[in-house]
């Protein structure tokens, strides 16, 4: 009797012993870290609705500069098989907004187009169709910024060069704006915002293959604006 109790006890304090090795190593354990390799089953359980949001996690931890700490080498590794994205954003080539860094994503983690005023054209509508058709991004993303120079270019008129054309496809949201100068931060931020608003018009209209996959709820489309002063993306109500 007296054997039998004692197996009892041994066997008690052993099955506590084994679970709090497993309490304490799931505690541990991994939930994906932020920041983890994109991988085809994580891009796959991610809806477009957790796409934004983790592009707004992601620029929370940037602004409170608690951006994680990555390991890149390992991460070219991870991604040298395949390519897993699951967001493309197109967004202004303006040096202090580099997309990655601002939503604190990595290699592997979301499709980055860039150009002046982030603006529409055929090649980057045929990037987005090849990130959202053949990729399967779960977001796409049109991102202005206050302050910025091809707004600004664009309520002034600039002509330079190729620049020209370029602008023009700003002078849509200049003249929604009304009048205004380049000196007005205001009015600047204002045409910066329409312009955006502007191409999340812009890319179903002129991509049928971007509208397919919106009218099928495969992906979501979104607009924000960066603040260059104080690091904050706000994504824009429709
Ligand atoms: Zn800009």
């Amino acid at each position: 009797m007296r054997a039998r109790n004692l197996h009892l006890w041994i066997s008690v304090l052993f099955f506590g012993f084994c679970t709090s090795i497993a309490v304490s190593q799931e505690s541990k354990a991994p939930a994906k870290k932020p920041g983890g390799a994109q991988t085809k089953e994580s891009q796959a359980a991610i809806t477009p609705a957790r796409a934004i949001e983790k592009l707004k996690e992601g620029n929370q931890r940037f602004k409170s500069g608690a951006s994680v700490a990555r390991d890149l080498p390992a991460k070219v590794k991870q991604t040298s098989e395949g390519q897993y994205p699951f967001a493309a954003v197109l967004s202004c080539m303006d040096s202090r907004i580099p997309a990655e860094m601002v939503f604190d994503q990595s290699i592997g983690s979301f499709f980055s187009i860039r150009v002046a005023g982030n603006v529409v054209n055929v090649d980057n509508l045929g990037s987005l169709e090849y990130a959202v058709k053949v990729i399967g991004v779960k977001a796409v993303v049109d991102m202005g910024h206050t302050a910025c120079g091809a707004v600004k270019g664009a309520i002034d008129d600039v002509k330079l060069g190729n620049l020209t054309e370029l602008l023009a496809k700003i002078k849509p949201a200049v003249a929604a704006a009304g009048p205004g100068t380049s000196k007005d931060k205001a009015y600047v931020d204002k045409v910066g915002e329409l312009n955006v608003r502007q191409a999340m018009k812009e890319i179903p209209a002129k991509s049928s293959v971007v509208k397919e996959a919106l009218d099928s709820g495969a992906i979501t489309l979104a607009g924000a604006m960066y603040d260059i002063s104080t690091g904050v993306v706000t994504f824009l109500s429709n």
